[in-house]
């Protein structure tokens, strides 16, 4: 099933727990504005070659449209239909004032250079700089772009519109960057496990996790439950897979692959397939790469009790069945990956107040929202007796059905 037959199917079943109206949900399924932009740009030997941008807007009701932009060959535009939507109900289950977008070029960022990205940037910026704005649609790096990508977007944007650091989030610190942005994700990933473990009893420092992905949300994870006294015995990312069920040393790890470029070779655990990883013994599976990895294909090998999805949509709605007829535990992507968004949120919030707060500031701040939203879903699985997949989708919907009747329709 692709994500955005899987996000909508989520939706419905939110919609029908809520019992919302038949024309509220048609209203919410609909995004908002579907942008699509030709981007050409000669290349470094004056060649000239095209692509296509996409920006999706899905919701607004809550406050400015939020979400990243990514470079990728494969980006299409149900894709990014379903991680705009999927950002809506993040937005809202993190209970910050943003509605969800999305945004991507279909390129392969690796084969241009950087004068070619920079190029590209700014042509795609050029095409939609009347969308967005600090107050309408705030895009945010994604996979294949980065802080520099975000520098090159505000410095395009505000020669149309004047100064405006807030119109990206996710930018460099020179720039109006936050503390802590480049660790959020992960962190807030490891509060989310940390609340829904005390639920069961349980802690971090007692229980064994696999990992799958090593690049900033995975590293992050990895490095944050090492800290904590977790014990990492598998990660894998594109390169390969290492395994030490005596626990590997994370940071030591991390330092490989700065040093190699790869996960192999490293002497502090063994290499291993990597497709076992999603189904090794493990207290609590983390995906953090890739979209759809949990599918019928391999849900029912699935060994771990917790899976916590750092990545975006890991769990295909195939697999979520499965896993829960095995009483596998998931703690959903829309709220699990959501520290993410909401550090944006506090970049955003600083930039607007033209302050800068420290560190500690944020990551406080961070575990407070983190801990909320746990709260909330939890009282939303308690009042319709739901998984905490529906725990979640149920808050996000009907906080956003909430201020979308609340608004109202006269034109
Ligand atoms: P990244 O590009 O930094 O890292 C991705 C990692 O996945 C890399 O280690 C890569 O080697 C690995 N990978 C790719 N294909 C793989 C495969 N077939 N098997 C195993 N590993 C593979 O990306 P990221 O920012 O860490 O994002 C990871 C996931 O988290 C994505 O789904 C992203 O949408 C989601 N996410 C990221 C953020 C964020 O702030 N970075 C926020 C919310 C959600």
């Amino acid at each position: 099933m692709n994500a955005l037959a899987g996000t909508n199917r989520n939706f419905r079943n939110a919609a029908r727990i809520l019992g919302l109206d038949a024309k509220i949900e048609k209203s919410l399924l609909i995004p908002f504005r579907e942008i699509k932009v030709e981007c050409t740009i000669p290349k470094d030997d004056g060649t000239l070659v095209s692509y296509v941008g996409f920006r999706i807007q899905h919701d607004n009701s809550r406050g400015p449209m939020k979400g990243g932009i990514r470079y990728h060959p494969e980006v299409d535009i149900d894709e990014v239909n379903a991680l705009a939507q999927l950002m809506t109900w993040k937005t809202a289950v993190a209970d910050i004032p943003y509605g969800g977008a999305k945004g991507g070029i279909g390129c392969t960022p690796r084969e241009l250079s950087r004068s070619e990205l920079e190029r590209l940037t700014r042509v795609f910026t050029q095409k939609i700089h009347d969308l967005i704005g600090v107050n309408t649609d705030v895009p945010a790096p994604d996979m294949g772009t980065n802080a520099q990508t975000m520098a090159w977007i505000l410095d395009e944007y505000s020669k149309f519109h004047g100064h405006s650091p807030a119109v990206v989030t996710g930018k460099p610190l020179d720039l109006g960057g936050s503390l802590g942005r480049e660790a959020a994700t992960g962190r807030g990933v490891v509060y989310a496990t940390e609340a829904l473990l005390a639920e069961y009893g349980k802690s971090i420092k007692d229980l064994t996790f696999a990992i799958q992905g090593f690049g900033n949300v995975g590293s992050w994870v990895g490095r944050l439950i090492h800290e904590r006294g977790g014990k990492v015995i598998a990660v894998s990312d594109i390169t390969g897979a290492v395994r030490n069920l005596n626990g590997i040393n994370v940071p030591d790890l991390f330092k490989h692959k700065e040093a190699t470029g790869s996960l192999n070779n490293f002497t502090g655990g063994d290499a291993m397939p990597p497709n076992e990883l999603l189904v090794h013994e493990c207290d609590v599976l983390i995906p953090c790469a890739l979209g759809g990895v949990l599918n019928r294909e391999n849900a029912g090998n699935v060994r771990a009790k917790f899976i916590i999805e750092a990545a975006n949509h890991p769990t295909d709605p195939e697999a979520d069945e499965i896993l829960s007829k095995k009483d596998v535990i998931i703690l959903p992507d829309i709220y699990a990956n959501s520290g993410g968004v909401t550090v944006s949120y506090f970049e955003w919030v600083q930039n607007i107040q033209g302050f800068m707060w420290d560190e500690e500031k944020v990551n406080n701040e961070l575990r407070r929202y983190m801990i909320r939203a746990f709260g909330n879903i939890k009282n939303m699985c308690h009042s319709h007796n739901c998984n905490l997949r529906m725990g979640a989708f149920t808050l996000g919907v009907n906080r956003v059905a909430r201020a979308t009747l609340l608004r109202g329709w006269e034109a």
